[in-house]
């Protein structure tokens, strides 16, 4: 049997994990950017200003499913629109809050396995001074996919990695990170300016926190490069999944009449697929990222061709 609070903490943060991936993957199908407690990513933002998507969503318990899961609420403009979900006679049902919707490109590439590659180098430095190594970034996986374009899972049902790339990701943040992210639009003139880093400290959702900060505070705006340029035609369109669905399945859904797999296999179809992948690092896990630790944001960034 496992014993302690860290063998209790890491058993907390994997069902906060499956948790928060079975609420994500409700709704149309998508790859979601996700971290875990003391990951760092790099991203491109691809929506800024009024392009920004959210919704006020319910969370309703969903017969076959683990957890509550995540609708759409029907009065998206408060202006009285019926919504079974406003009117049902349980509160946890009827609460509801604001979710965050973005198009990104989650970094994986090349140039941030080099900075990796660097990082791990400068890492065997550092335990030998017996000082803290430094966190690597964690890098976009490309999945291997069915004939759907859905990923495929291991016996651990866990998604088979073949390699990091660039790719488009939809994350799906909660409203505290939604009010973050519409703050650093507006500190930065568009948050398609640039390359930001997304740091999460925290497991649980009591405990998680955010941060979002440029890649590289000195550079200012950056071009997106063509192979960026590429990638925004694969971005999901947000309308569907702020999108509420109707009144009457609505009300079925609250019934349970509506089984969750009902309905044609959904399909990854949103143009190419990403380039073949490098092969995977392999020594992403062998760092533990330390919060303590110097940040990614002292490293240079990668260059990127074209600016
Ligand atoms: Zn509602």
């Amino acid at each position: 049997m496992p014993r302690g609070s860290a063998s209790f903490n890491k058993h907390k943060a994997a069902v906060e994990q499956r948790r928060e991936e079975a609420q994500a993957q409700f709704g149309p199908k998508a790859d979601f950017f996700g971290l875990q407690g003391g990951q760092f990513a790099a991203v491109r933002f691809l929506e800024e200003g009024t392009e920004i998507a959210w919704a006020s969503m319910h969370r309703i318990p969903v017969a076959g499913r683990q957890w509550p899961q995540d609708v759409v609420c029907l009065d998206q403009e408060d202006d009285g629109t019926p919504c079974p979900f406003c009117q049902s006679e349980h509160k946890g049902i009827r609460a509801r809050s604001t979710k965050g919707f973005y198009n990104v490109i989650w970094r994986g590439g090349p140039a941030f396995q080099a900075v990796n590659q660097q990082i791990l180098a400068q890492n065997q430095q550092l335990i030998a001074q017996q000082q803290p190594p430094q966190p690597t970034y964690t890098l976009a996986p490309v999945y291997k996919r069915n004939e759907w374009k859905s990923p495929e899972k291991d016996q651990q049902g866990n998604k088979i990695i073949l390699g990091y790339a660039d790719g488009v990701f939809l994350w799906k943040a909660s409203k505290t990170v939604h009010d973050l992210v519409v703050s650093k639009d507006g500190a930065y003139h568009g948050l398609c300016s640039r390359d930001f880093v997304i740091r999460r400290v925290g497991n649980t959702k009591d405990d998680t926190a955010y941060y979002i900060d440029p890649l590289n505070v000195e550079a200012g705006a950056q071009p997106m490069s063509p192979e960026d340029q590429a990638l925004v035609r694969e971005k999901y369109d947000l309308e569907q999944f702020i999108t509420p669905m109707s009144y009457e399945t609505a009300t079925l859904m609250l019934a349970g009449n509506i089984p969750t797999n009902a309905g044609p296999q959904p399909t990854f179809d949103r143009g190419g697929m990403p380039p073949t992948p490098p092969p995977a690092p392999g020594q992403l896990q062998t760092v533990m990222p330390n919060p303590a630790a110097p940040t990614p944001f002292a490293t240079p960034a990668p260059g990127r061709s074209g600016q």
